[in-house]
């Protein structure tokens, strides 16, 4: 099947087409301007390739239920003229052919889940650690929903003791994890672009410290069985052993599962897909719209 994938991104649009399989045939990148700049040539991109379903995968939030009048929306983003755009409906009535949409972060935890580092289980939570945060949680076999989406990355966490800017930088909470962990609250806290910190410097550590406290909340909320972490932040792979170490330490042996105590490298892992779990979402979400 001919399916087309977009990842729509807050400084960029991903277009690729491709099939139900994860095979990329072409891929066409825009930037991300006003809508009524950015959308037009990414609907003539999807016609001329003849694509039969799409998939969207967005920057949020979203409304995803489909039983809103505002189903497919970009709904409260502070991104100019991103505010309650018609996303999925501008694509469908333009297109004629199924289009399925979920947040960025949900269809790559869709991918990891269905081809990815979570294939076989079934649960998992996929985490983005680059210029937000933000999960995408498989429970039971199912992208979960709930009430909108979940939102991980405003979940509030205990500061670090020598973190210099423990209120962090989100411009709604006190002390989230996207506004204390986030690639610009990294640079924003040391005035210097992370990538410049060497591996010994305390960014690391404190940085290790609150994505092992995300760590931590998935385990012992929602249980669940593979945790990838993916995103910019993440390319830094010294931080996978420092965050599985700090996640033992904060659990303290009380989650008492054979995976957690003597395989949490196997637990904490960097995306089976590498850097393709979110154009593999976007194609697993189109044919998922073709099968409706
Ligand atoms: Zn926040």
């Amino acid at each position: 099947m001919r399916l087309g994938a977009l990842e729509a991104g807050g400084t960029k649009m991903v277009c690729s087409i491709g099939d139900e399989t994860g095979k990329i045939l072409d891929r066409a990148t825009f930037p991300t301007l006003s809508p009524a700049e950015t959308i037009p040539p990414m609907i003539e991109y999807f016609q001329k390739a003849g694509v039969e379903a799409l998939g969207i995968s967005s920057f949020g939030p979203l409304d995803l239920n489909p039983a809103s009048p505002t189903y497919g929306y970009v709904t409260t983003t502070p991104k100019p003229g991103w505010g309650y755009c018609p996303l999925l409906p501008e694509f469908q009535k333009a297109l004629g052919v199924p289009v399925g949409i979920d947040t960025d972060v949900g269809g790559a935890a869709l991918a990891e889940f269905q081809m990815g580092a979570a294939k076989g289980l079934a649960n998992c939570v996929y985490v983005t650690v680059g210029t937000g945060i933000g999960a995408g949680v498989v429970a039971e076999g199912r992208l979960l929903h709930g009430m909108v989406h979940p939102e991980w990355g405003h979940m509030l966490l205990r500061a670090h003791p020598e973190d210099p800017t423990p209120r962090g930088f989100c411009p709604y909470h006190d002390g989230c994890l996207e506004g204390l962990a986030c690639g610009p609250a990294i640079d924003k806290r040391w005035g210097a672009p992370s990538r410049e910190l060497p591996h010994d410097h305390i960014a690391w550590e404190i940085e290790s410290y609150y994505l092992a406290q995300l760590c931590v909340t998935a385990l012992v909320t929602i249980s669940t069985e593979k945790i990838v972490l993916g995103g910019g932040i993440m390319q830094e792979k010294f931080l996978f052993p420092m965050i599985r170490e700090k996640t033992l330490k904060l659990l303290n042996g009380y989650v008492a599962a054979d995976q957690v105590l003597n395989h949490i490298d196997d637990v904490i892992v960097p995306p089976g897909l590498g850097i393709h779990s979110g154009v593999t979402g976007a194609l697993i979400l189109a044919a998922k719209a073709a099968r409706k």
